[in-house]
């Protein structure tokens, strides 16, 4: 999916701080809109920038789609990032320009690795009628990977672990003993907990971490944390007692803090304006850089990145 980033959701790095002590910061999610669905952007936030190497994170409807109309997010490019989807009902079609054709539905894994360029679009299935509601998030990619090339995985094997109270799904990283078989390419964590009672949970005491409630809500330390919100939990704690009132499905975001200064832009994730102007340019003058996707939706535009000098708009000759 495409994530617009603007200025508004990605302040600078000096509001990108890194407790390194357990504390609850309760953010409001941002509502937007993303093809002709509504999503609620729990990250980056002002003032949370980036949990671990997670630095995007929407919850996207529940909105009602057809066979032949869905997300409708047309081809638009990546880089420096893997994009996670995670659908907790309903189906989305994957294309992109390493030619992958994918359904994903819930319980699967989507994750596409950008490296230093992909392309792709997420559509209706052609099948599919009824209700659909997920989880689109990025992880950047750390200095060894994102330049690399562009790998597309499925994951339809997801491991689980009994907490108890609660089912965990690894999506990535290993939790609970259980690991995820995806790729990932800095030490973290994303975990989907489907709670049916109040538990604990384990956590690495030298990562940070975050959750954001889908259905539901969890009380921490007797504060709710309901949907449209990111509760962020700081590092330093070994566990976390989620306690809950009625059913609830949420997402554990984890990870070493991610040190290296990055700079978002529309899509893109980069380490200085430079790259992402060339980025830009490229999708603009759709050159070969980011591939073709084949897919019926209209390409993605964007104006140039606001850094760069405006441009008298050209005289339209009629
Ligand atoms: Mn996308």
């Amino acid at each position: 999916m495409s994530g617009p980033v603007n200025t508004v959701d990605a302040p600078t790095a000096a509001d990108c701080s890194h407790p390194s002590a357990p504390c609850l910061e309760v953010s409001e999610s941002r509502e937007a809109q993303v093809g002709r669905i509504r999503v609620r952007r729990a990250l980056p936030r002002k003032g949370r920038r980036m949990v671990g190497a997670w630095c995007f994170a929407d919850h996207m409807g529940p909105a009602d789609v057809t066979e032949n109309s869905g997300l409708d997010v047309g081809p638009h490019p990546h880089i420096g990032l893997q994009t996670v989807t995670w659908l907790i009902d309903g189906e989305a079609l994957h294309r992109d320009s390493l030619g992958s054709e994918q359904v994903i539905k819930p319980g699967e894994l989507n994750l596409m690795t950008s490296g230093g360029a992909v392309s792709h679009a997420e559509e209706a299935t052609g099948h599919y009628r009824g209700t659909l509601e997920g989880l689109q998030l990025w992880i950047a990619l750390p200095e060894s990977t994102r330049h690399g090339h562009a790998v597309f995985e499925h994951r339809a094997d997801l491991p689980q672990a009994e907490l108890g109270g609660a089912v965990a799904t690894v999506l990535l990283g290993d939790f609970a003993d259980q690991v995820s078989p995806a790729r990932h390419d800095s030490p973290l964590v994303g975990v989907d907990l489907n709670l049916h009672d109040s538990c604990t949970v384990p956590l690495n005491p030298e990562w940070e971490y975050a959750l954001v409630v889908m259905e539901g809500a969890i009380g921490l330390a007797g504060k709710p944390l309901p949907p449209g919100k990111l509760g962020y939990l700081g590092q330093g704690r070994s566990e976390i007692r989620l306690d809950i009132a009625g059913p609830t499905r949420a997402l554990l975001l984890g990870g070493e803090p991610f040190e290296d200064p990055i700079v978002m832009w529309w899509n893109f994730v980069a380490r200085n304006r430079e790259e992402v102007d060339a980025a830009y340019a490229s999708w603009a003058n759709q050159d070969d850089r980011f591939g073709r996707v084949r897919s019926n939706l209209p390409l993605i535009p964007t104006k140039a990145p606001f850094w760069q000098p405006t441009r008298p708009p050209r005289q339209d000759r009629s």
